[in-house]
């Protein structure tokens, strides 16, 4: 067998397609597993997109491996598959990042409709023109090559500003540019294909189907790091939510390790609201909840409990928690624009993550009862603190 056979021949077509093949099932794959999960529209568009390329590929294996040229009607099959199956998967791509408007999905379906007619101009050309066989088979791929160009170019101009990973699709659009060039150079201005161009055009596709596959794939773990980011933190001050620092405390309770918590409460906080308005409120918030983001950083989690109830779960047993407390609160003082009152304990044996945060909002409302803007320490024989009871999960 000669090299060019091996890398520019019927082989090297059959490896090519099953390399691109064994990417799109990949693909596949994903897809019908996240629109069983999710039931979006983008997973249904991306599934019936890379079926329509798997059937795309599978017939040009079928074709490589017949030996005599069956009848143009496989040839324009796998045309309008090429075109249509594009169209598709750039519309399922779109999907992934925004809902579809009416609008589009008008304009998705009037590319699809002049893929169908140029479709059907081929099928015409034998009969409405006439010319040597090569002259007539030039003529009849080119409507639907020319279609695929501008829609490359249109998919170029109106998407990537509307999705994210704008840069690795319009990388996957100029590999899938260089190959469509290549075939429409060889195809209509060289008397003999060109090696090169033969070769870019046979070899080029896998690069683009993988391009396709780390968007999807980048896509997918987006999309989970956020739910699951948005499941365990609270919208507003970016702190983790009650449900999962209770959790941890327990985690961390259950394996034997001591722990502590500061429970902090902004002090007058209605009287900020009513006067300043809520906005100004919420600035607050945010400002108090950073402060104990990065006092939290090295020595455990914050979390937000209710409307302005900060707690820090410290899981470093060496913090003098009477020092962090008052430093704490001094740097709200000095930073935030308001005070905190603050609680704090220390985990003993046997108690429950419920109880030891019920703990530290006692000693809270001690510090409520006795001024404000200060720390204490939680004592056994505190009163009980039940007008500030933890409220029920929300
Ligand atoms: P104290 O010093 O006793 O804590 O007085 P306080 O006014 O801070 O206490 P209280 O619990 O009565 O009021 C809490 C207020 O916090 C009530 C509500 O208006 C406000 N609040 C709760 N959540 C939010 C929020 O997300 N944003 C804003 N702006 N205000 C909130
Ligand atoms: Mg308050
Ligand atoms: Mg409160």
């Amino acid at each position: 067998m000669s090299l060019s056979a091996l890398f520019i021949g019927t082989y090297a077509q059959v490896y090519s397609y099953t390399g691109i093949l064994v990417i799109l099932i990949m693909i596949l794959v994903m897809s019908v597993r996240l629109f069983t999960s999710r039931r979006r529209k983008a997973y249904l568009s991306l599934t019936v997109a890379v079926f329509a390329f798997v059937i795309q590929y599978v017939l040009q294996i079928a074709l490589a491996l017949t030996p005599d040229k069956p009848a143009g009607w496989a040839d324009l099959f796998v045309q309008t598959l090429e075109v249509a199956a594009f169209v598709m998967i750039n519309r399922a791509i779109y999907q992934l990042y925004n809902s579809t408007k009416s609008r589009h999905h008008l304009y998705f379906y009037f590319t699809l409709i002049v893929t169908v007619v140029l479709a059907a101009f081929r099928i015409n050309v034998p009969r409405l023109f006439a010319g040597s066989p090569e002259q007539i088979a030039t003529l009849e791929q080119i409507g639907l090559d020319l279609f695929l160009l501008l829609i490359l170019f249109v998919c170029y101009l109106t998407i990537p500003d509307r999705i994210g990973q704008a840069r690795t699709y319009k990388f996957g659009l100029f590999v899938y540019f260089i190959v469509h060039l290549s075939h429409l150079v060889n195809l209509y201005m060289m008397e003999e294909p060109h090696v090169f161009l033969t070769l870019a055009e046979l070899y080029v596709p896998l690069l683009y189907y993988f391009i396709l596959f780390l968007l999807l794939f980048e896509r997918i773990v987006e999309l989970m790091q956020a739910s699951y980011r948005s499941s365990i933190t609270d919208g507003l001050t970016g702190l983790y939510n009650r449900r999962f620092l209770l959790g941890r405390a327990a985690q961390y309770i259950k394996h034997g390790y001591t722990v502590s918590v500061l429970f902090s409460d902004i002090d007058n906080f209605k009287k900020l609201n009513d006067t300043l308005g809520h906005q100004a409120g919420d600035e607050a918030l945010k400002e108090v909840a950073n402060i104990m983001i990065e006092e939290s950083e090295d020595i455990g989690i914050a979390g937000r409990f209710g409307g302005e109830e900060m707690v820090i779960l410290v899981t470093d047993s060496s913090v003098d928690m009477a020092k962090f407390a008052e430093k704490v609160r001094a740097r709200v003082e000095s930073d935030a624009g308001v005070t905190v009152s603050v609680g704090y304990t220390k985990s003993r044996k046997g108690i429950t993550a419920e109880q030891l945060v019920a703990q530290a909002d006692q000693a809270m409302y001690a510090a409520k009862t006795t001024g404000k803007n200060k720390v204490v320490k939680y004592s056994s024989n505190m009163p009980a603190a039940s007008k500030h009871a933890l409220p029920a999960e929300r």
